[in-house]
């Protein structure tokens, strides 16, 4: 059994904090305040919250320190689906071996030229790029042929990787190849659950699959993001079980997750809507969101388009920090005429089908600032460095800045005329708001720049 989860401790922890006094939870959420995280038992406690006014103080600390650490700024990013073949048999995907009436397609380097230059025409700067597992299409050597196409093709300045569990050795590959996050999710850290979700192939081998973040730190990649996949196992055993890989990876490691995502399960192409084992309510996800927001407070929280419009705009102010905007998930499926995706090459469907430039108008008109910033990634602001400089408050310094550079960049080149008018009113609110007279006066020229055609520039 492995050591970096102790799923009997957790259990423990779940029965022991159930029954809590009020004063004890106030006790939790003002704690939660001082932005230092919480316990695995302070989580539990707060997990097991029921009570609709107590529920309202965590969503409204979680507000508080989203605020304080985030501001209003939203990063914004695409995924970039390069392949659905698959050899493993998650019951819950669509890529699935045994789905045998999904089409299969991988892409080849030219058509990942032709997806990425549609992406870029939305405005993204930063792509997520996916693949199935498989030995042929998603080799270490082609995950890394990717990414370089992707750097060539054009204006992405940032791309993460979401690719199954390898060596060290692979690990540095991807390393070398300069990719920004490392995402794997290790989609339910309940073991049981996990064996029957993952019937074959390599990814259902547990242990593996969960020491994959340890192989990826030990091959120098120190920007990692965690996932649990809701709707598997009960959220509660899981969101104590991610926190305490987080806690092993900043004790082991000295640096913790850079980002948290939360997908929650979606109904897929061959895949029924009654087999979803534990379903996550719409209120269980913004109070399991709030309380993440509160253990974790420096650790980003990434939200999809797996989501409805509604419900992305709530979770945004419960602690959200990063958004996927026009996603397509079957690759190929991005078209310059259209967004739509073909239903049978898909993983699974989404819910927020914008375009990019209505997501970035709805942020705007919420009061959030989208932010197309890879600024820290570039001037190697990762990892330790990036923890240290967020936890004394120095990273709004850059983020603020670059967030409105950015924003003025996509405002210029890819807004339609309502986005821009929308847009140019939130930069001069914000820019007001900056309080260090230098820093405004440097941001305002640069943001100047960019209007007179300098692109690329950040602090
Ligand atoms: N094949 C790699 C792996 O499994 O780690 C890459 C990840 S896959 C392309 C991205 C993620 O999508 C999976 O880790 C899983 O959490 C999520 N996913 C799969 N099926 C889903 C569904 N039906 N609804 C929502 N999310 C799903
Ligand atoms: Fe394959 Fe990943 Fe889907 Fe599992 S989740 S079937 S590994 S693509």
């Amino acid at each position: 059994m492995t050591s970096i989860i102790n799923h009997k401790k957790i259990e423990e922890i779940l029965i022991d904090n159930q029954d809590n006094s009020r004063n004890k939870i106030i006790k939790i959420i003002d704690k939660a305040r001082e932005k230092k995280g919480l316990t695995l038992e302070e989580t539990a406690a707060l997990l097991q919250v029921e009570d609709q006014k107590l529920i309202e103080q965590i969503f409204m600390v979680a507000r508080n320190i989203k605020d304080e650490i985030y501001g209003d700024r939203v990063v914004l990013f695409a995924p970039l689906y390069i392949s659905n073949k698959c050899i493993n048999n998650c019951l819950y995907c669509g890529f699935r071996k045994d789905n045998r009436d999904l089409k299969r397609i991988s892409l080849t380097l030219e058509e990942i030229g032709q997806q990425v230059k549609v992406i870029e025409k939305m405005g993204h700067k930063r792509i997520l790029i996916e693949f199935g597992e498989d030995p042929r299409a998603a080799s270490i050597e082609k995950v890394v042929e990717a990414i370089e196409a992707v750097y060539e093709s054009g204006d992405i300045r940032r791309v993460n990787v979401n690719v199954a569990a390898v060596e060290v050795e692979d690990f540095k590959k991807l390393k070398a190849a300069g990719i920004g996050t490392y995402q794997l999710f290790q989609e339910t850290y309940h073991p049981q659950t996990y064996e029957q979700m993952h019937p074959s192939g390599p990814k259902s081998d547990y242990e593996y699959h969960l020491t994959a973040m340890d192989r990826a730190m030990e091959a120098g990649i120190d920007d990692i993001g965690l996932g649990v996949l809701f709707g598997l196992y009960d959220y509660k055993y899981e969101v104590l079980a991610m926190l305490e890989h987080a806690i092993h990876l900043e004790e082991e490691y000295g640096v913790g997750p850079h980002t948290i995502s939360i997908p929650r399960w979606k109904p897929a192409f061959g895949v029924d809507k009654e087999d979803i084992p534990a379903p996550v309510s719409d209120e269980e996800f913004k109070k399991l969101v709030a309380i993440i927001r509160l253990a974790v407070p420096y650790t980003g929280m990434i939200l999809s388009t797996r989501e409805g419009v509604e419900l992305r705009e709530e979770l945004l102010e419960l602690g959200i920090s990063q958004m996927s905007a026009g996603s397509c998930t079957d690759p190929g499926g991005y078209k310059e005429e259209n967004i739509k995706e073909k239903a049978d090459a898909k993983q699974f469907r989404t819910a927020d089908h914008r375009t990019p430039d209505k997501v970035i108008k709805g942020i705007c008109d919420s009061d959030y600032l989208p932010s197309f910033c890879t600024a820290c990634y570039r001037t190697e602001r990762t990892g330790e460095r990036f923890m240290d400089l967020a936890k004394v408050g120095e990273i709004h310094k850059f983020c603020q800045p670059n967030a409105l550079i950015t924003f003025q960049e996509y405002l210029e080149d890819y807004a339609s005329r309502e986005t821009k008018r929308s847009g140019e009113r939130l930069i001069s609110e914000q820019l007001r708001k900056i309080e260090d007279s230098k820093l405004r006066k440097r941001t305002k020229k640069r943001i100047e720049e960019v209007k007179e055609g300098v692109r690329d520039i950040y602090l």
